[in-house]
């Protein structure tokens, strides 16, 4: 019990079986009648919620900021429980979407304004606006009106505002979603170096997935009201568990089937498709099985080009090729009825490959994915056997 107890204290905040179910709603915003959501944030990370609009993301850092309280389940920050504590006798603020500053005020007086309740005098007030607007890349605007800045400034001066009574949480709802692509990259770059400074956890919410990996630790995706993978950004696209997953972080395309399966290889039998491969050792035991095909894996060659051993691959007629300003995206409709991509490399496309050509995109067996198929029970066709 002891060393249970030390090992929680590493963490920065641990939500066990947390459930809500908003009064007169049919189903739970978090968690269900069997179980509630559980997820340890280390100390000093930066840590994404991601998933679509409805998943739950809010309502788990207003459970955590201490805005709602759960039905069931415990919020442990820096291993004290604080679950029925108000928002001001926790060590988290939190900075929302529309990030509410004082218009009337100026920054400094914005930045300064919890202290100045908080009863800090004013030469250590002063002191702490000044570093922390620094910080933000604010310094030269302690004067300024907030009306007189662009939403990039003003986001950061909502930041500084959540940060000056250095919070042992920072929790990021949506911080960035009201700014246009450029600011928001910048702001997603100052997120990271604001981390690299500062000794706060960050718990950062949001359903954008590119903004999700270029900044998170590691990020757990939500669905409906449950946390269904916590990895590092690079291991959800490696070893992503399900087909949710898959389809949400776009990783490839997904073919459902009828699996098969020996001790270390697998097929998945869909109408017109059989895709191979092997599968990983977590995946043993589970019963409904998809496969991915990754994106970034695909390759493509002429129609009539022979089959390569140990790969998979369908042919298809090629609906668009874009470039996205790193690779070029082709996407191809195959015969057997699915939509697949391929990513390239400016020097890996050739002339040939264009709108309409019919064209074979194939992948090798080994950088084909198998997950766990989310649709699994509301399709009925998934059946397991155990002979190849
Ligand atoms: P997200 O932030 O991921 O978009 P939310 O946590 O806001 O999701 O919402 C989760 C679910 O709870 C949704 O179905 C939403 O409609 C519902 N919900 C959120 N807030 C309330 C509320 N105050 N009253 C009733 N239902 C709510
Ligand atoms: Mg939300």
């Amino acid at each position: 019990m002891r060393e249970l107890r030390k090992v929680e204290m590493e963490n920065a905040l641990e939500c066990r079986n947390l459930r809500k179910q908003y009064p007169g709603q049919s189903s739970y915003a978090l968690g269900d009648a069997d179980r509630g959501v559980s997820v340890d944030v280390k100390q000093g990370e930066l840590f994404a919620l991601l998933g679509p609009s409805g998943c739950g993301k809010t309502t788990t850092l207003r459970i955590v900021g201490g805005f709602a309280e759960p039905d069931d389940g415990e919020v442990v920050i820096n291993g004290e429980e604080v679950t029925s504590l108000p928002p001001y006798g926790r060590r988290t603020n939190t900075v929302f979407q529309s990030y509410a500053l004082f218009p009337h005020m100026r920054v400094g007086a914005n930045v300064g304004f919890g202290l100045k309740m908080g009863g800090v005098g004013k030469a250590e007030r002063e002191a702490r606006v000044r570093a922390v607007l620094e910080q933000v890349g604010l310094a030269d605007f302690e004067r300024r009106r907030v009306t007189e800045l662009s939403g990039g400034q003003q986001q950061r001066a909502a930041l500084a505002r959540a940060m000056v009574n250095e919070p042992a949480i920072l929790l990021l709802d949506e911080p960035l979603g009201a700014l246009d692509l450029k600011l928001r990259r910048e702001m997603q770059d100052e997120l990271v170096r604001l981390k690299g400074r500062t000794k706060m956890t960050f718990v950062h919410v949001t359903h954008d997935q590119e903004e999700a990996c270029a900044i998170a630790d590691r990020i757990a995706i939500m669905d409906r009201g449950h946390i269904i993978q916590v990895d590092t950004p690079v291991a959800l696209y490696r070893e992503p568990r399900t087909s949710y997953v898959a389809e949400f972080i776009n990783i490839g395309t997904v073919v459902r089937g009828r699996a098969q399966r020996s001790a270390d290889w697998i097929e998945v039998e869909g109408e017109n498709v059989r895709i191979e491969g092997r599968p990983p050792a977590w995946l043993n035991g589970h019963a409904d099985v998809a496969a991915v095909l990754p994106h970034s894996r695909a390759r493509i060659d002429p129609s009539d080009a022979d089959e390569i051993a140990g790969s998979c691959g369908m042919v298809g007629v090629i609906d668009r090729v874009t470039f996205t300003g790193s690779v070029f995206e082709i996407v191809a409709r195959t015969e057997e009825g699915f939509e697949v991509r391929a990513e390239m490399s400016e020097d890996d496309t050739s002339s040939w490959i264009r709108p309409g050509t019919s064209a074979r995109i194939w992948w090798p067996n080994k950088d084909i994915l198998f997950v766990k198929d989310s649709n699994a029970g509301t399709s009925g066709q998934q059946r397991w056997t155990t002979e190849v």
